[in-house]
């Protein structure tokens, strides 16, 4: 348990060491008055961004998590998962049963996936929202070929599926594209089994981006041979 000290000096801490909690922690740093202390579950800032690329093999995973514990001069980082916060007592626990006090308290913890509550998303599909998740992607992309290779498993489980055709989704689908053919090497006599497709609800692909950035999106990933299925809302899933 962090002794609780009286102090003049404001004690902000920061939750989250993401693009957020660091961007905070930072602009707080060089505060005369400030004791800044940044606390994440992680030693590391992810950059999501490129989650997919670890996901399909393209990345190692060291290349998108950066060391936050001396990245910014002169605050604390304490690595731990908030489990509670007091806002009477103006103090929070940590999951090992540590205590941190505060004057300030930042919350900058991000999001968590959403399923929609479509039955069987949550038991069944594979999310990207961390490393731990693009590993299990990873894993279970090449771990499929192998299987099927032994005949352990059907052909068809080397048919991938991606949700949603916003960026993350056509970048997944590109890479898994891709992937595949690389995969062909190695495992011609399945290869031909492998396909993947994209699977968007609305109209188009990417429609926070213009007409035309959609439609180009759809044409280079027919190119690599991704079938773009649009209007198609998926209503349940299945092992
Ligand atoms: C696959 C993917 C691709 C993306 N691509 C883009 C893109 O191309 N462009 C773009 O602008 N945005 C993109 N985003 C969105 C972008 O990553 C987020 O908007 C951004 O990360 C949000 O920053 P944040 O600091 O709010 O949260 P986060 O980056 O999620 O950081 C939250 C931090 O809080 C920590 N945390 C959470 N709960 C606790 C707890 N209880 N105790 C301790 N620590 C905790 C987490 O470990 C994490 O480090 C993408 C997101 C994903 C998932």
């Amino acid at each position: 348990m962090c002794a609780v000290t009286s102090t003049s000096r404001s004690r902000v801490v920061v939750v989250g060491a993401g693009f957020a909690g660091l961007s905070c922690a930072r602009a707080l740093a060089d505060s005369p008055d400030v004791d800044v202390t940044l606390v994440d579950r992680q030693p590391y800032q992810l950059f999501a961004p490129l989650l997919y690329q670890v996901a399909t093999g393209g990345l190692p995973e060291d290349d998108i998590a950066y060391p936050v514990r001396a990245a910014i001069p002169g605050i604390t980082f304490v690595r731990g998962e908030v489990a509670k916060v007091d806002v009477d007592d103006g103090s929070l626990r940590l999951n090992s049963g540590a205590e941190i006090s505060w004057d300030r308290l930042v919350l900058a913890t991000g999001s968590i996936g959403n399923s929609f509550g479509i039955p069987g998303v949550d038991e069944h599909a594979l999310q990207m929202k961390d490393i731990r998740q693009a590993r299990a992607i990873k894993n279970r992309l090449l771990g499929t070929y192998e299987r099927v290779q032994q005949g352990e498993q059907p052909r068809e489980d080397l048919q991938v599926v991606v949700v949603g055709g916003g960026p993350t989704g056509v970048e997944v689908a590109g890479a898994v594209a891709e992937l595949q053919k690389q995969m062909a090497h190695e495992f011609p006599t399945i290869a031909e089994h492998a396909h993947v497709s994209l699977i968007e609800a609305g109209p188009r692909l990417l429609p926070s981006f213009s007409e035309r950035s959609s439609e180009r999106a759809k044409q280079s990933l027919s190119k690599l041979g991704v079938e773009v299925l649009l209007d198609s809302a998926v209503d349940r899933m299945y092992p």
